[in-house]
């Protein structure tokens, strides 16, 4: 039961972080000012005092929709009342056609999915259908990526922090720059896969240029190893293309996707591959791979309806122009504000500010919050603040947004011009 008094609610909270699920974070949560959210619709989220917000953080890209869209939640309603769990023994309906609404939109020929619960499972999917199709065990990876932190996703992330703990990681992983592909060929000869992020989010928004995805495709064919687009965060919209992939038109042989797949209602994960890498794979061993609760009839309910959504409301041509128009205006923002805005990049609805100094986002962020607005740190690369709202998001939402950034870099140029 929740607390009716929100000072108290905040307390328990806090306490409940701190004695039972990790002290430190909950110290630097409170610090920073966090808030408790308690109620979430559309591109708002309430906090305990009942102040509303702007979800400009989207939950790290996972409310493509916005929150606790109404159609998803419908959807998962009636399938609860009629089947949560599949039972694995028997055909079921909704996965299947879960399954076939994303082979039509997925580009090319992909068409074999494997449904699962999280980013990190799907990319553990896909390393293993790699290396079971090829025969071959090296993959392929980019510095700064994200892709999960199980071992497998771990191994490939290039981020020296998340790893060193868990020491040895995946043998014969090798890491190469994002967006060169000039340096594939070599690594590539004796390869499983190469895994990539259309665009690397956590790794500080760092968008390749036009081409890149074109020139992988042909260093893999080259290579005979397969190309392995993660899409846990660039897939269904977030871009302004349906997936990253579709800016280079370019196919890939094996495309991961979570966060935004079910609407972000119901945690769920894929991989899809293309025919013929999936029955190299497991034509004769269909049951080396399997999850007990992936592709459950709640999450592929929420999952299709999440897609039906997503293209009748035209939310991949909204993520464009409001992605545009989010991009230009903190450009304008980090003209007005060198000294504390270094650069801004982005493509669709995911726009990095890298600041001049990492520790400059500890002023702004909280500054957005008071100002009742979200936006979210990068895992590997704690120097660029990420937004990444919902693709429902309205130009003046984006407006108000900029404004909130706009206040808090003035207040961390103040702060400087104090130092
Ligand atoms: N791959 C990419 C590109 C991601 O951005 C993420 C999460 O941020 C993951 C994989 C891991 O997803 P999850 O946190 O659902 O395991």
């Amino acid at each position: 039961m929740l607390t009716n008094n929100p000072q108290d609610l905040a307390s328990e909270v806090f306490e409940n972080y701190k004695r039972y699920l990790n002290p430190p974070l909950a110290r630097v949560m409170k610090l920073s000012g966090s808030p408790v959210e308690v109620r979430a619709q559309g591109t708002t989220i309430w906090d305990q005092q009942g102040k509303a917000y702007l979800d400009f953080a989207g939950g790290y890209g996972v409310f493509t929709l916005g929150h606790s869209h109404p159609r998803v939640i419908a959807a998962v309603r009636e399938q609860m009342e009629a089947m949560s769990l599949s039972g694995k023994t028997m055909f079921n309906v909704v996965l299947g056609r879960a399954a076939k609404r994303l082979a039509e939109l997925a580009p090319g020929d992909l068409q074999l999915s494997f449904w699962c619960n999280s980013g990190t499972e799907a990319v553990e999917g896909a390393i293993k259908l790699a290396r079971a199709a090829t025969g071959r065990a090296k993959i392929v990876a980019t510095h700064d990526a994200y892709h999960g932190k199980t071992y497998g996703a771990l191994s490939v992330s290039g981020r020296e922090a998340f790893q060193t703990p868990f020491r040895p990681l995946l043998a014969d992983v090798a890491h190469v720059p994002f967006g060169d592909a000039s340096v594939l060929d070599d690594v590539l000869r004796d390869a499983a896969a190469f895994i990539v992020e259309p665009v690397q989010g956590e790794g500080g928004v760092n968008v390749p240029p036009e081409g890149y995805l074109r020139a992988v495709r042909e260093a893999c064919d080259r290579a005979g190893a397969l190309f392995i687009a993660d899409e846990v965060q660039t897939g269904l919209g977030r871009c302004g293309y349906l997936f990253g992939c579709d800016r280079d038109e370019v196919v890939p042989d094996v495309m991961t996707l979570a966060k935004g797949l079910s609407g972000g209602i119901v945690p769920v994960g894929a991989f899809i591959a293309r025919p013929d890498v999936w029955n190299r794979a497991y034509a004769k061993q269909p049951l080396v791979h399997t999850s007990t609760f992936g592709g459950s009839e709640i999450a592929c309910a929420a999952a299709l309806a999440a897609m039906e959504v997503l293209v009748e409301d035209r939310l991949v041509e909204n993520a464009r122009e409001r992605g545009a128009q989010l991009l230009e205006g903190v450009r304008a923002i980090a003209a007005e504000y060198p000294s504390v805005i270094a650069r801004a990049r982005g493509l669709g609805l995911l726009v990095g500010a890298e600041l001049t100094s990492e520790g400059y986002g500890g002023w702004i962020i909280p500054e957005m919050l008071k100002a009742g607005v979200t936006a979210a740190w990068t895992l590997n690369q704690q120097r660029v603040i990420r937004l990444e709202p919902p693709l429902v998001v309205t130009a003046a939402e984006v407006e108000r947004a900029l404004g909130a950034l706009r206040a808090g870099v003035a207040t961390a140029a103040e702060k400087l011009g104090r130092l």
